[in-house]
């Protein structure tokens, strides 16, 4: 049986007197043991949030790079994530992709490495809302899970397996149980647009057969498939109710008093 999983992403808001607030609240406030609670906070708070959350409820950052250390001026790598007593990073958000121009395979670079540092991750995924309107969002989302996974095997590796006789196939993932995928369709992000119940497991379900047929019947069984995009304490239990939603990742509610009542969605 799969936890239920909600993760609140705080984006860069906050400051340390409001979340000291919202910490207060969430550390005080009933929450339903069945789920596992992550707050990823912005990674210069980590140390302050780890601190004063209460141990039951996870610590996240919001990003981070392919490498564990050296002159990349501005990044922070999942060893000083991990050293801050932080289990967990999200990687490959739309805001990353869109605003900050990461690329797939970047994104895959950086699942493998802080999966190789022992750190949890939540992927996410999802299409625009052109890609959707133009019929193509599971052929969207199936790129981007298996670029995550690593065996799509890029241009960039073709050229160096011709040129160079590589043959180390790319596995980025190889421990699927330090994986939570979030399904995140763009359109729904901070626009107030929540995908339907309906739309939600539908792609979910599919994003599960996908599992079982690329990877194995244990990973598709077992990986929490979370979905994230204007979820609030109104629509959060109508989604919970659906077979493959497995929790949520929410941004603007998390820092609100309802992200309990998401919290306790199934409760
Ligand atoms: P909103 O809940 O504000 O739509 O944001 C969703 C999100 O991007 C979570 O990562």
């Amino acid at each position: 049986l799969r936890r239920f999983f909600v993760g609140g992403n705080w984006k860069m808001n906050g400051n340390k007197e409001s979340l000291e607030e919202l910490m207060t609240t969430l550390n005080t406030s009933s929450l339903h043991d069945q789920t596992e609670v992550v707050c990823a906070a912005p990674s210069i708070y980590l140390d302050f949030v780890r601190s004063s959350l209460d141990p039951r409820i996870g610590v996240a950052a919001q990003n981070c790079y392919k490498v564990a250390k050296g002159a990349f001026t501005g990044e922070i790598s999942p060893a000083m994530i991990k050293d801050c007593g932080v289990d967990w990073v999200i990687l490959g958000h739309s805001e990353r992709r869109h605003v900050f121009g990461e690329s797939d395979e970047l994104i895959g670079q950086k699942v493998a490495h802080a999966l190789e540092s022992d750190l949890g991750v939540i992927a996410c995924i999802g299409e625009k809302l052109e890609e959707r309107e133009a019929g193509t969002t599971e052929e969207v989302v199936y790129a981007q899970t298996q670029v995550i996974a690593g065996f799509l095997l890029s241009e960039e590796f073709w050229f160096s397996f011709l040129m160079e006789g590589c043959c180390s196939v790319p596995d980025n993932v190889k421990d699927w149980g330090k994986v939570v995928l979030a399904y995140e369709p763009v359109w729904a992000i901070g626009t107030g647009k929540t995908a339907s119940p309906e739309q939600a497991q539908e792609v979910h379900e599919k994003l599960r057969a996908w599992l079982r047929a690329n990877v194995s019947d244990d990973v598709a069984d077992s990986v929490r498939i979370i979905y994230g995009g204007s979820v609030t304490g109104a629509n959060c239990r109508e989604l919970a109710a659906q077979g493959d939603v497995d929790g949520f990742l929410v941004g603007g509610a998390s820092l609100k008093p309802e992200f309990v009542d998401i919290i306790n969605a199934r409760a």
